[in-house]
């Protein structure tokens, strides 16, 4: 079956002040859309790899023919980075970490402070276009990365639980070069319960 766009949970004015309506429609309706577009048209040469899950697809780009690997990491990890970036944002509200999430955060990073820090230390410095993560590796720890393009933790064997795309289309409308502030912003959108729920230990 044919990859098509997630189902967004909330309106597209619903981020803001934080994330604008405008930005939300092109990010989400033509940027996240021509994602999929582009990797079901390299899926459409080799249709078995249908079968196969997107998770899968991207843990194991080694196995996928090399004519459309460019295609599969780019278009496929565009397609993932963004679904796990809708499904863990949503309108601001008192949604805070869980005790469970803390401590694992404590645990890994010493302090929620300095978790905050270090992550918004990788987004910001990422250079160019690219993604920050919170992500958690095969012993459950915590580790926090950023990656370029369209790249996903899954390719370095990590389980990304929430991220923060850095590419300019995810906040130029509002913020045109001040990153830093957008991604101050990105603290109040945060839907912990959803970035808890893709915790796989
Ligand atoms: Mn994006």
């Amino acid at each position: 079956m044919a990859y098509e766009l997630p189902e967004l949970r909330y309106s597209f004015d619903a981020l803001e002040p934080y994330i604008d309506r405008q930005t939300m429609e092109i990010h989400y309706s033509k940027h996240h859309q021509t994602y999929i577009t582009n990797l079901n048209k390299a899926l459409d040469s080799y249709p078995e790899l249908f079968e196969k899950s997107i998770e899968d697809l991207l843990i194991n780009l080694d196995q996928i023919p090399e004519s459309i690997r460019v295609a599969v990491r780019n278009g496929g990890g565009g397609h993932y980075n963004h679904s796990l970036f809708w499904e863990t944002i949503g309108p601001k509200s008192d949604n805070k970490p869980s005790e469970k999430m803390n401590n694992l955060i404590s645990d890994s990073f010493g302090s929620f402070v300095n978790f905050k820090a270090e992550f918004t230390e990788k987004a910001t410095k990422q250079f160019g276009s690219g993604w920050g993560w919170l992500a958690q590796d095969n012993g459950g720890k915590m580790v926090t990365l950023s990656t370029p393009n369209q790249d996903t933790p899954l390719s370095s064997g990590l389980n990304p639980i929430l991220g923060i795309d850095v590419w300019e289309h995810a906040y130029y409308l509002s913020y045109q070069n001040r990153r830093p502030d957008y991604i101050n912003a990105f603290w109040e959108i945060i839907n912990w319960e959803a970035v808890e729920n893709r915790l796989r230990r």
